[in-house]
């Protein structure tokens, strides 16, 4: 646990809980991933992959349990510590790409460094480059509207990465792409995450995929088990 990016020990998680249609998703839940580790996490709609990623990503708090990112403890941290440590570490990627229509491909990566009160000359580097990096760099002044599916997410995987976390946290990220774009896309995906060692637990259900990740876990009636 002490090289560990994200810990999670013990998390339960039910909705509707003490109603008659109290729905018990995560019961106890043990799970780390390690500085530089891509986790696949498959398991079928509705196992509860997003609320165990809205979790781990402190987007959601669970009824019981532990979650360490980066060796600190975020369990009953008051909201801003919470916000500030999600807006640092974690970055996210959903399976629709969520990018703000009205704004370039590059302003979408330069944003979210800018309320993180990065200077905006640094903020376009670095979008620049890491647009570069995802192949769609002549994309920069593009609106998502003019973009392809996969480049959209691509800019996506950009903003994600934009403050430098240190923990990923994807759900199904190519899920919305045919096959032929999800595999191109999740490859440019994966050479980002490896060339700045980050850490991720990525959800998807695609088995090809998940076997290219260092580790496979599927949720089985509310636990982690080995694929
Ligand atoms: P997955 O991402 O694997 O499809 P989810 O984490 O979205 O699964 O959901 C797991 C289960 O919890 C599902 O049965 C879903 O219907 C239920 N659920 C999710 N969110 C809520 C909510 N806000 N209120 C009630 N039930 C919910």
């Amino acid at each position: 646990m002490s090289n560990a990016v994200l810990d999670l020990r013990g998390i339960t998680k039910s909705y509707n809980r003490g109603a008659p249609n109290e729905v018990s998703v995560l019961q106890g839940i043990d799970l780390s991933v390690a500085a530089g580790e891509v986790v696949a996490l498959v398991a079928p709609s509705g196992a509860g992959k997003s609320t165990l990623l809205h979790i781990a990503g402190l987007l959601d708090v669970p009824d019981s349990g532990t979650v360490h990112i980066c060796g600190q403890d975020m369990t009953g941290q008051p909201d801003a510590r919470r916000t500030a440590a999600r807006r640092n570490d974690v970055g996210f990627i959903y399976q629709f790409h969520h990018l703000l229509p009205e704004f370039t491909a590059l302003e979408n990566i330069v944003l979210p460094q800018l309320a993180n009160a990065t200077a905006r000359a640094v903020a376009e580097a670095r979008a620049r480059s890491l647009l570069e990096e995802v192949g769609i760099a002549p994309r920069a002044d593009h609106r998502p509207a003019a973009l392809s599916g996969g480049e959209q997410q691509r800019v996506a995987f950009c903003r994600a990465l934009a403050n430098q976390p240190r923990l990923l946290l994807a759900d199904e990220p190519t899920g919305n792409l045919d096959p032929a774009t999800s595999d191109q896309v999740f490859e440019s995906l994966m050479a980002l995450v490896r060339a700045t060692g980050l850490s991720a637990l990525i959800a998807t259900h695609n088995l090809e995929l998940a076997a290219r990740m260092d580790r496979q876990i599927r949720l089985d009636a509310g636990h982690v088990v080995p694929l």
